[in-house]
């Protein structure tokens, strides 16, 4: 034994080998072009849509190559660990349907064959790997006491190795065993620190498959490979991990490619092969000052995935907004093949975009309008039911009540219909686009011939069976009462009526609902039915 195998064996007495591990991680039989790709989610408490992104980018690249999608929580900081989280994490996985092959369910079991899929559960294996590189001398404990996560007070620690601000060798880096057995025996904890070979004289290249190459400074600090307690950070923590689960590709939000030279110089000191990195750009928002900035999860509600639950997006039209942000092609595809789930999108790696895409409420909102015009009314309501259930009981109650009434709303000008109606883009706002139908609507009078023609018209009113027959009945109405049918001739001599059939549709319109514009009256009526529409006209006459 030398002395590095000597004082690996002094730290970490006895425990599984390397070799041990590695067997138990045999290599994935993947064929040509199958790819794995993970989420690796840190279970604090919240899912943001910068995490969301590269997990959706990632899910996409794992199932257009017949691949493998795995979950991964990274919970070894503790501290910020929420207890409600991975409960989080997986309802959001699941209702955006973008749920792993392989992850560790809630009550601890594994499913998949490269577990565990919890960072806490595989302290054993970081363990093997840090006394290993300790045996082979690219590795070595530091009992300074400031070392527990805190890297950056190396820099203002007085080192005789610390000779230049380049390199940040720490001071304990090069102790003799005798030193070091003697920390030991004073029951001291240690943290294990990389001995970087690297002087801060050298550069390192990496290939981003999203950015291409890129060269930066290499690794020249001792950082962190295990705590004090024992656990890793995420560098360490994430090469072991993604090199045993036999990831094929690393996607990463690009706040990580400064601490990539440092990932590359881990991967091959435990001589592992280097990992391919896709590190996608960030989101951003341009907020009311007009200035842009990384969306927040302080500042923009819809940072958190869970804002579009509760706003009642259709969970399509997020994935399919998303999309657009990876890849300004698929507004393209979506207008040719409007049919088709956007599931059967394809887009290579290099698709990706490189430029930081800005979230924009409007133009989710045009896409979940579409999303939403496409279903049925049938379909709307029990989504609009299953939302409000959620989110809002008594409304879930009425609607269930009503249901008949609930499902011709939610049917007009879209069922059947060529060019169905665009304006809901989610289930919370329906309440107020449909507000008529909760209330009787608050009414003023709108002219001095407002209410005179509503009293025709209620007096004259049959519960019209088609769109055809209400409007011909109040076309006949409106004619026998001094407005204008044709419009070229009221546009001629407008002051010879009392105005044009719009007009008078319009009076019937506010009359029933308080509104100015919306679907043909005729579906409303039908919907309302004949006893409310009749009083409805009636109240008119007591304004
Ligand atoms: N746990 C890291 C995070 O939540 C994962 C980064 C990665 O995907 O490698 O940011």
């Amino acid at each position: 034994m030398n002395d590095n195998q000597k004082i690996a064996e002094l730290i970490f007495p006895g425990g599984i080998s390397t070799d041990e591990i590695l067997k138990r991680y045999p290599n994935r039989n993947l064929k040509h072009g199958q790819e794995v790709t993970r989420f690796a989610p840190s279970p604090t408490g919240f899912m943001h849509i910068g995490n969301f992104f590269p997990a959706f980018i990632s899910y996409n690249i794992a199932k257009q190559s017949d691949g493998v999608f795995y979950l991964r929580f990274e919970d070894t900081d503790s501290k910020r660990e929420i207890k409600e989280a991975k409960n989080v994490i997986y309802q959001v996985l699941e209702r955006f349907n973008i749920f792993p092959d392989e992850f560790q369910t809630l009550d601890g079991k594994d499913v998949g064959n490269y577990g565990p899929y919890v960072q806490s559960q595989r302290v054993d294996i970081y363990r093997a790997f840090a006394k290993k590189l300790v045996a082979e001398g690219k590795a070595f404990p530091c009992f300074c006491k400031k070392t527990e996560g805190k890297e950056d007070v190396l820099k203002l620690r007085e080192s005789k190795f610390q000779q230049d601000d380049e390199k940040e060798y720490d001071p304990c880096r090069n102790m003799t065993f005798d030193e070091i057995k003697t920390h030991i025996d004073n029951g001291e904890s240690f943290a294990i620190r990389l001995k970087t070979k690297n002087d801060g004289s050298q550069r390192v290249k990496f290939y981003d498959l999203i950015k291409g190459e890129i060269e930066a400074k290499a690794n020249s600090k001792d950082f962190i490979l295990l705590k004090n307690d024992g656990v890793p950070p995420y560098a360490f923590a994430h090469a072991i991990d993604d090199t045993l689960m036999g990831t094929t590709i690393v996607v990463r939000g690009e706040e990580y490619i400064s601490s990539t030279p440092m990932h590359i110089e881990l991967f091959e000191a435990l001589g592992f092969k280097p990992i391919c990195y896709c590190h996608n750009p960030l989101i951003w928002k341009i907020d009311e000052s007009g200035s842009k900035r990384k969306i927040s999860k302080r500042k923009d509600p819809e940072a958190d995935m869970r804002y579009y639950f509760s706003e009642g997006y259709p969970i399509e039209s997020v994935l399919e907004y998303l999309l657009n942000l990876i890849n300004s092609g698929f507004e393209i595809w979506r207008k040719q093949n409007p049919d088709l789930p956007w599931s059967e999108y394809k887009f290579g790696i290099k698709d990706i975009t490189t430029v930081a895409p800005v979230f924009d409420l409007i133009k989710l909102n045009d896409i979940a309008k579409n999303v939403i015009a496409f279903q049925s009314g049938e379909r709307l309501y029990q989504n609009w039911l299953n939302w409000a259930k959620e989110f809002d009981l008594p409304l879930s109650q009425l609607l269930e009540r009503q249901k008949e009434k609930f499902i011709k709303l939610c049917s007009m000008e879209r069922d059947n219909c060529i060019k169905p109606r665009k304006d809901i883009f989610n289930y919370k706002m329906m309440k107020s686009y449909f507000v008529y139908a909760f209330d009787r609507p608050q009414i003023n009078n709108l002219d001095e011939n407002f209410k005179e023609f509503i009293k025709v018209y209620l007096e004259s009113f049959v519960m019209p069976k088609s769109n055809e027959e209400w409007f011909e009945h109040i076309k006949k109405v409106a004619g026998e009462n001094g407005f204008a049918i044709d419009n070229k001739l009221y546009k001629q001599n407008p002051q010879d009526y009392k105005g044009n059939i719009a007009k008078a549709c319009l009076y019937a319109r506010y009359a029933i609902t308080g509104q100015e514009s919306g679907p043909s009256l005729y579906y409303i009526i039908d919907a309302l039915g004949e006893e409310e529409t009749r009083e409805r006209l009636a109240k008119i006459q007591e304004i």
